[in-house]
């Protein structure tokens, strides 16, 4: 599995910067975000260091389905009932700040953050 000793989430993964963990198996890692949008918002990673969806091949597709079907379940674990939000930021022009792939969940009661 790859792991880029430079990357903020590859530490994450490895223990060595602490979270709020929501979820976790052999394949992904969800935990809350340090600066919330949204009254619960949870980013759902990759353990394996993907930079960006751009790196995504054909092999990965199970585990975008993965990190997609969880949204919804993770989402209902965390008392979320009306619906939220997900986001994937790619590049600069996606505005990424952090190259290790991860999926924004967002929900709870509006108004939030960022709209
Ligand atoms: P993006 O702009 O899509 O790359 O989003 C990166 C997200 O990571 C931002 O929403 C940050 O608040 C979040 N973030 C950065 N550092 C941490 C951290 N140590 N723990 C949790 N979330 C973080
Ligand atoms: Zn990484």
């Amino acid at each position: 599995m790859t792991h880029d000793p430079d990357c903020l989430f590859c530490k994450i993964v490895a223990g060595k910067i602490p979270s709020r963990k929501a979820y976790e198996d052999e394949r992904v890692l969800a935990f809350h975000d340090i600066h919330p949008w949204a009254p619960v918002h949870l980013l759902i990673i990759p353990k394996q260091h993907i930079a960006t969806m751009s790196d995504l091949g054909d092999e990965h597709a199970g585990l975008l389905g993965h990190m997609a079907l969880l949204a919804p379940r993770l989402m209902q674990e965390q008392g979320v009932t009306n619906g939220f939000r997900t986001v994937i930021n790619t590049g600069p022009d996606g505005g990424q700040e952090v190259y290790h792939l991860h999926m924004h969940v967002m929900g709870g009661p509006r108004p939030w953050v960022k709209a």
